[in-house]
């Protein structure tokens, strides 16, 4: 079975016998050791020396986290949007009476460093800029360095949704200066879902201190003082723990430019395969995302049918286009625990299915 779409992933027997372990108490003092300890790995793979939160949702519950953690209602921020998870991210900040400038980007498209600046130059009151690194809707892998160091020379807040990039794609956050960072344990991590791993640099803090918005379950204060004795403010999803732990260790002995350098490898496979098939990649390929590769689909093609022959004879699930793109991309998802063999089977199987969906192979 090849489960390739971008999360869930699949994951390794250790990481999932892990979650078989009994339970223990979240109060004592055996917890504490531990989420000491995955916490100052998960640091490890953010690259920062900053405070990294593990809570218990998925990756949007992490985005709504960066949000309500660092703004207040009439606050202005730009939303960067060059697909579905751009527009969520945005989304979640005007739903809590932010209010959102909007720079789109073509579904597609990388977005524009220079046209950040553009924006960030006309319009001095924005406090903060919300970005995807990755956008998994599209396969597209934007300059957040580049992103980050201009809406640095105007001294905003930046927090990017890196959901399906970190820890798959290298993002050093303390380097790229990135205030507030977001992933989730079901994308690169090799692990179930249910985490979201949240990062806060010292002017996220300072934003913090003043922010308004309302906040309980989310709250950063709370989840620091609580971490200082070794504890979650709430309880936390033990099981999930324990797997995100193994697959941590999995990861400290791949060492993290080994895992850039097989991802990028692995991306790189998927998309000269997928041309040798007459296919086209969807975006730009200058921008083409390491974790997720969409497809173009040809025009005699129906998505839905090519995925379910793909899914119930050969064992092979992929996704297909979100929103606007349903019906007219496909995405192979390659991240976390994958390697060139996976990407193998998953040529071989288009191969043998495309040709019974009206494309011709070579
Ligand atoms: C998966 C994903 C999300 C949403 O994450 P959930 O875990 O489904 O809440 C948000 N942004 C990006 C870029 C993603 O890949």
């Amino acid at each position: 079975m090849q489960l390739r779409i971008p999360g869930p992933t699949p994951c390794p027997e250790q990481v999932l016998g892990a979650m078989g372990k009994q339970m223990i108490n979240h109060r004592g003092k055996q917890f504490g050791e531990f989420i000491h300890q995955v916490t100052d790995n998960l640091k490890g793979v953010f690259q920062t020396k900053g405070d990294v939160f593990i809570l218990t949702s998925s990756g949007t519950g992490g985005m709504e986290a960066a949000v309500v953690n660092t703004l207040s209602p009439g606050d202005k921020v730009l939303a960067i949007s060059n697909g579905f998870f751009g527009e969520r991210f945005g989304e979640i900040a005007q739903m809590f009476g932010v209010e959102v400038d909007w720079l789109r980007f073509d579904w597609g498209k990388a977005a524009d460093p220079q046209e950040v600046r553009d924006a960030l130059k006309n319009n001095n009151l924005i406090k903060a800029v919300l970005v995807t690194h990755n956008e998994t809707s599209t396969g597209v892998t934007s300059d957040l360095a580049s992103i980050s160091a201009i809406v640095k020379e105007f001294d905003k807040l930046i927090l990017v949704d890196a959901i399906s990039s970190l820890g798959s794609i290298d993002l050093p956050v303390d380097t790229w200066q990135c205030d507030v960072v977001v992933t989730a344990s079901q994308k690169g991590w090799m692990t179930p879902p249910g985490l979201a791993m949240v990062s806060m640099s010292q002017k996220a803090w300072q934003a913090h201190a003043q922010a308004r918005l309302p906040r309980y379950y989310w709250d950063f204060s709370k989840a620091k003082s609580f971490l200082d004795i070794g504890q979650t403010p709430w309880t936390p999803a033990l099981s999930t723990l324990y797997a995100l732990t193994v697959a941590l260790e999995l990861m400290k002995q791949e060492g993290l430019p080994n895992i850039f350098a097989r991802h990028a490898k692995v991306a790189k496979a998927a998309r000269q395969r997928v041309k040798s098939l007459d296919l086209s990649i969807f975006p730009d390929e200058e921008f083409a995302s390491n974790t997720v590769t969409a497809i173009k689909a040809p025009d005699a093609v129906e998505v839905s049918q090519l995925l379910q022959i793909l899914r119930e004879e050969c064992g092979v699930t992929l996704s297909g286009g979100q929103q606007r793109l349903a019906g007219k991309i496909f995405r192979i998802g390659h991240l976390g625990w994958v390697s060139e063999a996976d990407i193998d089977e998953v040529i071989a199987a288009l191969r043998v299915t495309l040709p019974r969906v009206g494309h011709k192979v070579p």
